[in-house]
Parts: C-alpha cells; structure tokens; sequence
C-alpha cells in the first residue's frame, strides 16, 4: 500500500457485527473482561483504546515505524521520547529547536539530574565538541523553526551512532508525508499531531515513532505510568484528519512555492527563507531529503520591528494565530509568539530579528493568499 491509501486504510479495516465503515468512537474508561483468567487486549483508557490503536497504526505505517504511541499533545511526546533518559545522562540538543523542548531542557531536565549541551546543527564539529562520555541522546528537528533550515539526518545520525546516541528527531514541520526520518536511521520520530497529521486546528496531539522495540515497550509503559494521553475523540479527529494528509500537503507546498515566489519579488522585502525556493542556503539538501518543500514561509520585511507588526496585524486571510499545519493560513510573530521567552539579543543570535513573519500557507486558493499579503504590506 502506498502512502494516501494507508492513510484511509491502515488501522481502520470494518470490523465486528455492523462493520463500520469509520472506527467508532471508543468513549469508555473502562471495557469488561470476560473471566479472570483471560487479560481483555484493552482494559483501560489510559493504558490503551481502540480508537487509539486504529491511530497508532496508521501513523506507524505512514511514518515507516512499527511502534507509535499516541500521547495528548506533542510536548507530552516530547516527555516521552525524553524519558529514555534517566539522572546522570547527558543531552545534545540542537540549538534550533522548537521553543517548547527548549523549555524543557533548561526548566525541567535540571531537576532530574540530565544536563543539556546545545550543537549547531549545520556543523557536526559542534556535535563532536560537545559529546561526553555520558552523552545518550541527540535531539534535533528540519526544517527548523522559524528560519527553515535543514539539518543532514543521515550525517547526523551517522556521527551519532559512532558514540553510541539514541537519536530522536521532531517531525512536525515536514510531516511523514515529506521525510521519513526513520529510514535514515533515526532511532524515535515525533510529531506534534495538532499540526499537519491533523491539519484542522483542533486538537492537541502528539506521537511518538519507532522500530524499536524495546523502545516501543518503554512507551508503552511510559503513558500508562504517567497518564499523558489522548481523548478517544481526539484520536477520532485526528483520524478524519489523516486521511487527506497526502492531499493536503501537496496543496501546502503549492501554496507555500507560490507565496515564497511572490514575495521574493517584493520590492518591500529583504529575504525570503523557505527551503523551495533557489536562493535557499540549504535547497540542494531540501531536494535530496524531502519528497517536497512544505508549507512554512518565513520572511524578512525591509523596515523596522513597528512596520512589521503593522502588516503582521493587517493581514486577514493569514490569522494572527500560534501554531501551523492546519487548512487555514496563519501568520505568527516570532518576538511576542514562538520566541518570547528569548531576549532580543537571543533572538537576533538565532537569525530571529524584529522584521520577520512566519507564514504557514494553508490550503485556501494562492492568489488570495497572495493578494492578503500584498495588501498588508502595502500598509508598512
Ligand atoms: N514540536 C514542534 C516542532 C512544534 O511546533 C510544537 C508546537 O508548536 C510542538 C513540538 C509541541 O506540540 P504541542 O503544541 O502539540 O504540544
């Protein structure tokens, strides 16, 4: 089976007396047992549920792993896939990283006793500078957040296995439908779901990937220890939502290559940061990993911190809105959303200055999109 057909099939075959074309529901805590003797496959909601499992296989397949655990947003995945480490151990994280797990890192890692070193992740020296001999896991996400950089996963992973790393990448930019990361050898994916897996901005979700078994089981334990799991309908919501992911992230890069263009063009801006376009430092690595370019813009206006928040608040097809993946476009201002816990001056480190706008181009027509942000610029 091939990707689209996955997405409707895998998980979701018509089973018992009506055969349900759609998997039900499963809104119970609890499902009773037969005898004592005989353990029910699922017993209790927050160790497993059917809806859930239809998801999991699903995302499993799409993802080319063979164990996926669905957990109730994407930093509890993020937990999840942390909690292969335990007090002593050390972590490489990429300094480009989605604010949340940066959060982590430095606000809840210290108490379990894990420290954290950051590498540049266009640099494997920075990687081999900071491994110690405690060193267990490398954490990094491509495209990065805001900027859309690459990172190489296969030169990355490689270096990592040589020091014996486990090696957990964040998917949620690209999606599966764009990279594979697993088959690159990268030991655990994760996704935030409330982004393109669901695409529909309504839910709050995550997963974690892998082939691994063991790894698979410590999941597994790990959610029904500490309870961090979806609703049965979320999983419902995202299950709608999978089935057009093919579809629609064909549709998000369309819009996203056509909005890069237009604005590249734009007398009114400096630069244009999306992996599609040519003049992107990393296109050529784009075109190597990824089956596409995705549906993140992010772009430099040619003014002041002031002009740019007047167009980031003129904008009316683009909400001013956190998050992205979803079917309507949003636009986010990295110093007052994403970045805000960052000083200025951490910001401007990381290429983030006041004049940059993040875009994520939904699935609406391209030239609405396209004519919303003439408009708004045109208000600088
Ligand atoms: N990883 C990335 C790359 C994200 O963008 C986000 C959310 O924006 C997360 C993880 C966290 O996901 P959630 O908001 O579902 O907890």
């Amino acid at each position: 089976m091939r990707f689209a057909t996955q997405t409707i099939r895998v998980g979701q075959e018509p089973e018992g007396e009506f055969k349900p074309v759609i998997p039900p529901i499963y809104q119970s805590a609890t499902f009773a047992w037969n005898s004592l003797d005989e353990l029910p496959r699922v017993d209790y909601t927050r160790v497993t549920n059917p809806t859930r499992i239809a998801l999991e296989e699903v995302v499993a397949s799409i993802e080319r792993g063979t164990h996926c655990t669905v957990f109730g947003s994407g930093m509890a995945a993020v937990m999840g896939a942390l909690s292969l480490l335990q007090q002593g151990d050390h972590l490489l994280m990429a300094s480009d990283i989605y604010g949340g797990t940066y959060r982590v890192a430095y606000k809840v890692l210290p108490k379990q006793g894990i420290e954290v070193t950051e590498f540049d992740g266009r640099d494997l020296d920075s990687i081999r500078a900071a491994i110690r001999p405690n060193s267990k896991m490398l954490i990094f996400e491509s495209p990065t957040n805001p900027n859309l950089r690459l990172m190489d996963i296969a030169a990355i992973v490689a270096l990592a296995r040589e020091h014996g790393l486990i090696t957990v990448f964040d998917n949620t930019f690209a999606s599966p439908y764009l990279q594979n990361p697993l088959e690159f050898g990268v030991d655990v994916v994760l996704h935030s779901m409330t982004k393109y897996i669901n695409g529909h901005s309504d839910v709050i979700s995550g997963c974690t990937v892998t082939r691994n078994a063991e790894f698979g089981a410590h999941f597994a334990e790990y959610i029904r220890s500490v309870g961090s799991v979806p609703s049965p309908f979320d999983c419902w919501l995202n299950l709608r939502g999978v089935k057009t992911l093919e579809l629609r992230m064909r549709r998000h890069c369309e819009n996203a290559q056509a909005v890069a263009e237009y604005l590249e063009a734009h007398p009114r801006v400096k630069r244009v940061h999306f992996p599609g376009l040519p003049s992107h430092p990393d296109h050529e690595l784009a075109k190597r990993q990824m089956r596409g370019f995705g549906g993140m813009v992010a772009v430099e206006l040619d003014g002041t911190g002031e002009q740019a928040r007047r167009v980031a608040e003129s904008t009316q097809l683009f909400l001013l809105a956190e998050s992205l993946g979803g079917v309507e476009s949003l636009l986010g201002y990295p110093p007052v959303m994403s970045h805000a816990t960052m000083s200025e001056e951490e910001r401007l480190k990381k290429g983030i200055p006041p004049t940059l706008l993040r875009l994520s181009c939904g699935i609406e027509d391209p030239q609405d999109l396209i004519d919303d942000l003439e408009q708004a610029i045109a208000r600088m």
